[in-house]
């Protein structure tokens, strides 16, 4: 199975909906670390919760997942990111301990999730919620009822090899929030079918089959699927503008005690090596770009 996205659509009923299965992306993630299972788990829901969100907002641009855990919480820090035009994502997560059990809200206990979508062109977004204790899906299903207003059914499985995600969605019918006249039963009944979805259905079997099991007493329409692969977004450039926001001092003292300064990327584990010329570089950068967002 390749790691895709595929949206279908509920015809008259205005739902829609969306199934994201990922292999290989969740093990270039992981390749670089050796998360425990329980951080692993989280970390391959909360990417394909976030593949199938992008397929959600109309731009393209980036979208960020982040959990910002509290200090003394097994995760501390979660970060996932899809790329809509790219159709790329990738993810990390900072741990301690070895949590070998637990779902969002134990794992990240006292934390908050952020939801930032940055477009291609326009305005960030951001909606930042408190974890629910049902877990990720369900702080999910909040955000989108009580901040969009969209009622969104969302079931996320994650195996420790594959992540997977189905997304359901009732769409304003006619640019108001009532059901559909024609079917006002939809939403619920769609959704009672949708609940008789099994983890291992979500991971292991094909997409086309998995929606036949569930709607096939529905109408459908089934769109091209579309690709997804793991590729970071890291680059000298964006390396250089942490140096900045670091500062001159913090970068300094390092070059001074190590004589060079290393940068290893957190998502794909690539490592920038910078020297004292390559230091006075990237600072002077930021210099000459005023208004840049080099300095917070
Ligand atoms: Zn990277």
């Amino acid at each position: 199975m390749s790691d895709a996205s595929q949206r279908f659509l509920f015809e008259n009923a205005d739902v829609r909906g969306e199934i994201v299965q990922l292999e290989q992306a969740f093990a270039a993630v992981r390749e670089h670390h050796d998360y425990p299972p329980a951080v692993a788990r989280l970390l391959g829901e909360a990417m394909a919760a976030a593949a199938v969100m992008c397929a959600t907002i109309r731009s393209d641009g980036v979208l960020s997942l982040q959990v910002e855990g509290g200090e003394e919480a097994a995760v501390p820090m979660l970060l996932v990111q899809v790329d809509a035009s790219e159709g790329t994502l990738r993810g990390t997560a900072r741990y301690q301990g070895e949590p070998t059990r637990g779902g969002l809200a134990e794992l990240c206990a006292g934390g908050r999730l952020a939801i930032t979508i940055e477009p291609e062109e326009g305005q960030r977004y951001q909606g930042v919620v408190g974890l629910d204790d049902a877990g990720l899906a369900a702080t999910l299903e909040g955000y989108f009822r009580d901040s969009e207003q969209l009622p969104t059914r969302l079931h996320l499985a994650c195996d420790g090899q594959r992540a997977g995600a189905l997304l359901l969605q009732r769409l304003p019918a006619s640019g108001g929030t009532q059901p559909t006249e024609a079917d006002p039963d939809a939403w619920d009944r769609i959704g009672y079918l949708a609940e008789t979805l099994t983890d291992r259905e979500l991971l292991e079997r094909p997409v086309n089959e998995v929606l036949h099991r569930l709607f096939h007493q529905e109408t459908v329409r089934v769109f091209e699927p579309r690709a997804l692969a793991f590729r970071c977004r890291c680059s000298a450039g964006r390396i250089a503008s942490i140096l900045r926001s670091l500062g001159r001092e913090e970068v300094e003292q390092v070059l001074a005690e190590e004589g060079v300064v290393e940068v290893r990327c957190q998502f794909c584990g690539a490592t920038y090596s910078y020297d004292r010329v390559d230091v006075a570089q990237a600072l002077s950068d930021g210099n000459a770009a005023p208004g840049s967002d080099s300095y917070h």
